[in-house]
């Protein structure tokens, strides 16, 4: 093995011995706010709150029976979309559906219907990640329950983003061992790219997310330079007050909604090393890079899965980087 090797792997080695021996509660902050939604609450009305909190996602509670009840994300309301589109008659109904109905909206539109996975905050964050790699949830809900009653409590969400900026942040001493190159360790995808232009409707971007089930695409032009990347979150804005059906906007007017303190997008080279990946995690709210050439020109998508996936299962059997 190649000193550069050697290194790497002792990079890597250093980083899942820290997510065992911490748990998911160190990565909470000391202060925080949660907001839990009523499953009874109307999808509609949910949107709202979102909004007006400037939030993306949030927990259900089931509250007959006491229990939490999934995760409200983006892609629920994409799916609410892509159901309106095939049933258009129901349109009426949709107003009047409640966070309950999203598992019978995902079966009638025909969507792979998401894992309820949750874990206990007291558990290494090591099982955090990889129940949520496993699992393909992008979030996962924190879920503490009481010894003696039994109930269950929602104590927070981690996502992969806060995971990944914690390693950053925490373990610069191991992840600035990892000098290999995202080309040499082979993360990312780099063929059959989801792409999409400015003059294309939101509504097909959302079908090609749907399809592929990714959260992001990026806008290229003719000359296939980037020129953004449109997320699933830009959906929110665009369905603001239930306008399903106005869903006619392009990608350019819907980019044009974004709030005024988006951090805008991240990208980087396949010449890049894992480390210098790491500075960027820990200096900014990255969410994904892409990975462009020196002309802008669009060559693959990283994203924190695709991070998470290398340094926890890489080298471990089944391990492959690109599925
Ligand atoms: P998030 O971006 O919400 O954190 P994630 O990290 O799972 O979620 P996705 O964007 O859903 O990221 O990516 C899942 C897989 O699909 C990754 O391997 C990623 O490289 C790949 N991927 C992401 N975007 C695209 C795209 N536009 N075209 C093709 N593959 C993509």
């Amino acid at each position: 093995m190649s000193p550069i090797d050697e290194e790497q792997l002792q990079g890597l080695q250093g980083v899942r011995e820290f997510l065992r021996i911490r748990t998911s509660y160190d990565v909470l902050p000391l202060s925080f706010r949660l907001i839990v939604l009523d499953n009874d609450l109307l999808i509609r009305k949910s949107l709202n709150i979102l909004i007006q909190n400037n939030i993306v996602s949030a927990p259900l509670w089931d509250s007959h029976n006491g229990r939490f009840a999934g995760l409200l994300t983006s892609t629920d309301f994409i799916n609410v979309i892509q159901y309106y589109n095939q049933f258009p008659e129901q349109i009426d109904n949709v107003e009047k559906f409640r966070l309950s109905s999203l598992r019978d909206i995902e079966k009638a539109i025909n969507v792979q219907t998401l894992e309820t996975v949750s874990v206990h905050p007291g558990r290494p964050l090591y099982e955090a990640c990889s129940r949520m790699l496993r699992s393909r949830a992008r979030r996962i809900p924190l879920v503490d329950v009481d010894d003696e009653t039994g109930r269950e409590t929602v104590v927070s969400v981690i996502t992969q983003y806060r995971i990944l900026k914690f390693i950053a942040v925490n373990t610069e001493q191991h992840t600035s061992l990892m000098k290999k190159t995202i080309r040499e360790i082979n993360v990312g995808t780099y063929n059959d790219l989801a792409t999409c232009k400015m003059t294309d409707s939101v509504l097909d971007v959302i079908n090609s997310m749907v399809v592929r089930n990714i959260s992001a695409v990026p806008v290229i032009d003719k000359n296939n330079v980037v020129l953004n990347v449109f997320e699933a979150v830009d959906v929110i804005p665009c369905i603001k007050g239930g306008a399903y059906e106005e869903l006619k906007s392009t990608v350019g007017e819907a980019l044009a909604q974004r709030p005024e303190d988006f951090p805008g997008i991240y990208t980087c080279q396949e010449d890049d090393r894992l480390d210098s990946i790491f500075q960027t995690v820990r200096q900014s709210r990255v969410h994904r890079l892409v990975v462009i050439d020196d002309n802008w020109h669009l060559k693959g998508i990283l994203s924190l899965s695709d991070i998470l996936k290398y340094v926890l299962f890489y080298g471990e059997e089944g391990y492959f980087p690109m599925t």
